[in-house]
């Protein structure tokens, strides 16, 4: 197994932020690099997918709002213990499919 990943729903996603969801709406759509607008963390990530990968961090891959081009945010949710137990439930249900 190398590098595997899982695409989850944006519902997924905000179960796994629980509590969490109103600062990552916030902040952390807010604060995305894009390396073609050379924005400093300052790009708003739009249209993205999630995926979450073997250390249970996700991943949102989408655009820049501001020149459309391809950007991904990593967000460390795998040291999280509260948010990796809803992963591990995530993953579970998704095996079954
Ligand atoms: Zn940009």
């Amino acid at each position: 197994m190398e590098n595997e990943k899982l695409m989850i729903t944006l519902e997924d996603f905000r179960k796994i932020l629980g509590a969490e969801w109103d600062i990552f709406q916030k902040k952390i759509l807010h604060n995305c690099l894009c390396h073609t607008c050379d924005s400093a963390y300052d790009s708003t990530i739009v249209g993205y997918t999630v995926e979450i990968n073997d250390l249970d961090d996700v991943i949102l891959l989408g655009k820049c709002a501001k020149c459309s081009n391809p950007i991904t945010r990593y967000v460390e949710t795998g040291e999280n213990e509260e948010q990796v137990k809803v992963i591990e439930e995530i993953r579970m249900r998704y095996a079954k499919n």
